[in-house]
């Protein structure tokens, strides 16, 4: 007997009990589904309350498996078969699996749930009958109810039965866009894109925000900014990308404002700037990935001085987590790579070498009295530019420059 996958169970992460919420999550994860799923033509999907089936028709059962895992909204995957319920084939179907599972020592255990009612066997003798069934055919295996090597779930449900014994976990959170729209601040750094994911992750949709300064910043600075957020429409798909211009901000700065607050005034405006956006463009939050005391501009006083500008809640996702942690996401999110290119940021050009730790509200009022605040940060919203970014490869992008250079 071949065994082939028929379908890929989806199991629901954190599902809200109300009803209206409940609908909203399983149509909005569907459809993320459905996204991810469209270059598997023969792949169907139907939603169920408790569950998603993604009924594979003859599709590759791993590479269907490789695109759920990145989909936000699910708890776990089982690779399943669906079979009729029909006590000779399920049988003949066990004995298949455990024998093609089989080596020395293996133990298991058959653990059946049966929610139609209607069928010849409760789900005592099921277990009783289909496990006698597994030593007829496999005489020294054997069972064990803690942790056994194998777990074969049987279901027997109204419109089928099903086996499965595989369980890959999902990627959790909830499904992307759900909780509505915040503002990302994307550097080129290793932190933003992070704690864009997190966010992601927990269903707010972003647009990313990008200070560039040029010509003291350049188009590969932009450029790598750009790839971190391409990097990020894998998990929620797309985003659009407002590069600000920052130059004459960063000039003006630099001329007026004594060089230890020059760090303090430079994020009060990237905050104002951000927050001018969310409003005009209907966003909730505002997200950067600021991380307490990694440096001078994250400590609690700065933080507090920087969010002054606004009552909008900032959410710091990165905020109590160590640098090492934050590392290990990038990697596991395919970030780091493209955030350690070497291309300056707007922030390190302008940076002073000694910028306060603990700078003053009285003082930064003091300094910005001498800013036409209003029309600089007009300008600069402006002077926006939107694109839209897709999963789709870009022949710009920096990490095919630098294979092309080697
Ligand atoms: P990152 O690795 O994200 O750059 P970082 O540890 O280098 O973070 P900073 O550069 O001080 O820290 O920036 C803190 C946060 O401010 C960033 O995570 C990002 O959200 C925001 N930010 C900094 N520079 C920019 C920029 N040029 N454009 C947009 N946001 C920025
Ligand atoms: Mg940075």
């Amino acid at each position: 007997m071949t065994l082939q996958y028929s379908e890929i169970m989806v199991r629901y992460g954190e599902l809200s009990t109300k009803k209206k919420n409940r609908k909203r999550f399983i149509n909005k994860l569907q459809e993320h589904i459905q996204a991810v799923l469209t270059p598997f033509s023969q792949v169907t999907v139907r939603a169920d309350y408790d569950r998603c089936h993604v009924f594979l028709n003859g599709a590759d059962h791993g590479l269907v498996l490789e695109a759920l895992e990145k989909v936000f909204g699910i708890q776990a995957l089982n690779p399943a078969y669906q079979l009729p319920k029909d006590m000779a084939i399920l049988t003949e179907t066990v004995q298949a699996i455990m024998t093609d599972l089989y080596r020395d020592g293996l133990t298991f255990k058959i653990s059946t749930k049966r929610s139609d009612h209607s069928f010849e066997l409760d789900s005592r003798q099921l277990n009783q009958v289909l496990g006698s069934a597994v030593f007829d055919v496999l005489p020294d295996i054997k069972v064990q109810m803690k942790k056994p090597d194998v777990t074969l779930r049987v279901e027997i449900r109204e419109e089928a039965a099903y086996l499965y014994h595989e369980e890959i976990k999902g990627a959790g959170g909830l499904p992307a866009g759900i909780s509505g729209k915040g503002m990302l601040m994307m550097s080129g750094g290793i932190d933003s894109p992070v704690a864009g994911y997190l966010a992601l992750k927990r269903g707010v949709s972003i647009e990313a925000v990008h200070f560039a300064s040029p010509p003291y910043t350049s188009p590969a600075a932009l450029q790598k900014a750009r790839d971190l957020t391409r990097q990020l429409t894998k998990f929620g798909g797309n985003i659009r990308f407002i590069e600000v211009p920052f130059t004459e901000i960063q000039e003006e700065l630099k001329d007026k404002v004594f060089d230890a607050y020059l760090m303090t005034l430079t994020r009060r405006f990237m905050m104002r700037i951000t927050d001018r956006l969310r409003q005009d463009r209907n966003g909730l939050i505002i997200i950067n990935g600021e991380s307490l005391g990694q440096v001078a501009s994250q400590t609690l006083e700065s933080m507090q001085a920087i969010n002054a500008v606004t009552n909008t809640p900032v959410i710091r996702p990165l905020v109590a987590m160590d640098k090492l942690d934050i590392i290990e996401l990038a990697q596991k999110i395919d970030t780091f790579e493209i955030s350690i290119q070497p291309f300056e940021d707007c922030c390190t050009i302008f940076a002073p070498d000694h910028p306060k730790t603990s700078p003053k509200l009285e003082k930064v009022e003091q300094y910005e009295a001498r800013l036409d605040i209003e029309g600089l940060v007009n300008r600069a919203v402006a002077g926006i530019t939107v694109t839209e970014i897709t999963p789709q490869a870009d022949p710009d992008a920096i990490s095919d420059l630098i294979e092309d250079l080697l």
